[in-house]
């Protein structure tokens, strides 16, 4: 209890600063929908100044409300006094476990999610009882959460298996970096982790990818074990700072967003995408044609945590054959933001049915985005309302336009 309240104490003159301007309400997708003072952001930097100074006591009711949070930093990026308050509700989130322990979080986050050989296992499992149905029983009989669906039907073999340590460059080398294969991308979408180091390779990257890394840290840090989840970006950054890499690429928005925000050394860390336009500078022309109309959705871990918002328009509107269309509210979240969906299913439903109204207002045929657990939110959802869109990394694409 003591470091977090230590670290309350460091961001405390952030309680202080607050104009109750309400600006971070008018963006906060979850008061958008539910309108309790509560729920909202400024809400939340009450209820951790509370928390720290001791006026409420940590618990279900606490938990409850500060769960109600994507971490989305909509409201950080908005608020005129630079309050983070996506920051405050990890920080409250850790404040509340540490006090009133959850033994599921603890299990999962703490426990499996830390060991990459046992989390292997269970997903075994999960890819196990997926194939003899039982997963589905399990639904209908009510054992398993609503979410469940989101899965949708595990690969077969992780990315982990076919990929090797080091992966040479097929062109000129120009650069050596280093790939971190985050949790989402490598069991859910291996083929997205194929692209990268193959589009890497193929712009003149040796391509290291080290088996001994972990998850980003980003899991636990959102889910109360915030000492936890620095521990393990901090592992992440020190095994690629060894291998001697020029820079650390991720191509999942929630990876970079962590690994970015936890490192203290010198190695850059950078989302794919905008590392292959800024510093690769891949050549268009006479590449394959995609003949699809294409829209884009902002993953919140890059638009807002990293500002990252024209590169991947860029990369798709360079690609031969595409018809690259904008959609209203494109920077919206999309309701999932990984385990909150799990929490807060109906919440979630009801953000994404405004996103896929809006992907649908575009008459798109594929939406592009750049973070697993957003393909994963948008797919389901494009399901949910009957309609036949694809959704892919922008690294596909470019892979595909590329022959590779
Ligand atoms: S935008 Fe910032 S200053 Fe304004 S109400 Fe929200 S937290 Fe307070
Ligand atoms: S991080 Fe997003 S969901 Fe959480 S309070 Fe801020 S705007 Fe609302």
């Amino acid at each position: 209890m003591l470091s977090q309240l230590k670290q309350l104490e460091d961001v405390k003159d952030q309680f202080q600063k607050c104009v109750r301007c309400g600006l971070c309400r008018s963006v906060c997708p979850i008061f958008k929908e539910d309108r309790r003072e509560t729920t909202a952001p400024r809400g939340k930097v009450f209820l951790t100044q509370m928390l720290s100074s001791g006026e409420i006591e940590p618990g279900s009711k606490v938990s409850d409300k500060l769960s109600m949070c994507l971490l989305c930093e909509s409201c950080s990026s908005e608020c005129p006094s630079g309050i983070e308050v996506h920051k405050l509700v990890i920080l409250a989130r850790s404040m509340v476990s540490e006090k009133c322990p959850s033994l599921t979080n603890q299990l999962i986050f703490k426990k499996i999610w830390t060991k990459p050989q046992l989390l292997n296992r269970c997903v075994g499992l999960l890819r196990a009882g997926q194939s003899f149905g039982l997963l589905n029983i399990g639904y209908k009989m009510g054992f398993l959460p609503k979410s469940s669906g989101l899965l949708g039907q595990l690969p077969g073999r992780p990315a982990r298996y076919a990929l090797p340590e080091t992966f040479p460059a097929i062109t000129k080398q120009r650069a050596r970096v280093g790939y971190f294969l985050g949790c989402a991308t490598n069991y859910m979408f291996p083929e997205v982790a194929y692209s990268t180091v193959k589009v890497l390779s193929y712009l003149g990257c040796e391509v290291v990818i080290p088996k001994n890394t972990n998850c980003c840290g980003l899991p636990q840090m959102a889910n109360g074990e915030l000492a936890t989840g620095q521990q393990l970006a901090a592992h992440n950054l020190e095994i690629f700072s060894q291998a001697e890499v020029e820079a650390l690429i991720c191509d999942c928005a929630s990876c970079s967003a962590t690994l970015s925000h936890s490192r203290d050394g010198d190695l850059p860390v950078y989302d794919a995408v905008s590392y292959i336009m800024q510093q690769l500078q891949p050549d268009f022309e006479n590449r394959r044609k995609i003949n699809k109309a294409i829209t884009y959705h902002d993953p919140c871990h890059l638009a807002k945590a990293q500002k990252i918002t024209t590169q991947p328009r860029q990369l798709l509107q360079m690609l031969p054959g595409i018809e690259y269309r904008e959609m209203p509210g494109a920077g919206d979240c999309c309701g999932g933001a990984g385990t909150f969906v799990i929490k807060n299913f109906d919440m979630s439903m009801r953000i994404l049915d405004r996103k896929i109204a809006n992907i649908k207002d575009t008459g798109a045929e594929l939406v592009a985005t750049c973070c697993p657990t957003c393909t994963m939110q948008l797919s389901y959802g494009l399901s949910r309302h009957g309609l036949n869109v694809e959704v892919a990394h922008p690294l596909e694409l470019l892979a595909e336009s590329l022959g590779l």
